[in-house]
């Protein structure tokens, strides 16, 4: 499985399968690979004749200086794990001069507003980093499906807006969050927690389906209270913000209707790591 770190030795053995007509696969990744990771690159290489891999920790998109320092970096391990996994795979891991051409500028775009809320709110200009990338990654792999976790539903709905802002001809696939057994999503964060806080760290999952079983009977402001309070008697994680909002466009719910489809999306903090998830709730 070969491992590309430029983008002219990317695009010559793409022509291989590009002459052939066959199908590109792409899961972009800022590394430090796990099951949730892995889950989006089988159902690439269920789809595809080829999947790439991009390993790359975007540095456009950290608001945090100290979050992008302590971004966890291993790809050997991460391709010792794809290896395992098939070799209809090519890892493309390229440095940030050679992803940015030594002009590491992040683009505007208008995303309607999807990108003001929750994530957008707290993280300055990420999406605007996050879209940066993954435009240029499109731009470079040009595949015909890429493959996005739910996990980071807000980015997934991002992509899809940029997807169609830019007439980009790519089919993204969303892929269900992976959990951990006691139900914490899966994310390379999750290594930076202690044993005994990520052992606890389940709570952050049951919060959400309590959320999700109150959605039937309760209205959204009272659930909203409910789950403050829970974290307010479990100080070890200390909540940033809990959202419930239309799936689509991420519009706080106010009336409740049958006919949109809500999430609910939460941000917690534990042994200072940042952690999100979200869930169907209808
Ligand atoms: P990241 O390396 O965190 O940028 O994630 C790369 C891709 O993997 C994104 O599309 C994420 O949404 C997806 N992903 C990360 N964690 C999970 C998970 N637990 N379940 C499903 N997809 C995930």
């Amino acid at each position: 499985m070969p491992v590309i770190h430029d983008k002219k030795t990317l695009h010559k053995m793409l022509l291989a399968y590009r002459s052939k007509s066959d199908a590109i696969g792409l899961v972009p990744t800022m590394g430090a690979l796990h099951e949730g990771h892995l889950s989006l690159v089988k159902k690439s290489l269920s789809d595809n004749a080829v999947t790439v891999v991009s390993i790359f920790v975007n540095p456009t998109q950290f608001n945090n200086k100290s979050d992008l320092k302590h971004y966890p970096k291993d790809l050997k391990t991460d391709v010792k794990l794809l290896y395992q996994l098939n070799n209809n795979i090519i890892v493309f891991a390229p440095s940030i001069t050679e992803a940015y051409e030594g002009n590491m500028v992040t683009k505007s775009f208008d995303f309607e507003g999807l990108d003001k809320v929750m994530e957008g709110a707290f993280r300055t200009n990420h999406f605007n980093g996050v879209a940066t990338i993954v435009a240029l990654l499109f731009e470079i792999v040009a595949p015909q499906k890429a493959y996005f976790g739910e996990k980071d539903f807000q980015q997934l709905q991002i992509i899809k807006k940029l997807v169609q802002l830019r007439q980009i001809p790519v089919q993204i696939v969303s892929c269900p969050i992976a959990r951990e057994a006691h139900g914490l999503a899966r994310s390379s964060r999750n290594e930076r927690l202690s044993p005994a806080t990520r052992e606890k760290a389940g709570f952050i999952y049951k919060s959400l389906l309590t959320a999700k079983n109150k959605f039937g009977t309760e209205n959204a402001s009272l659930i909203a209270k409910e789950i403050e309070a829970m974290y307010a008697e479990h100080p070890l994680f200390k909540l940033e913000y809990f959202e419930i909002a239309e799936a689509d466009s991420l519009i706080p719910i106010s009336i409740k209707s049958d006919s949109i489809a809500y999430r609910a999306f939460i941000a917690v903090y534990a042994d200072k790591v940042r952690l999100i998830d979200n869930i169907a709730l209808n």
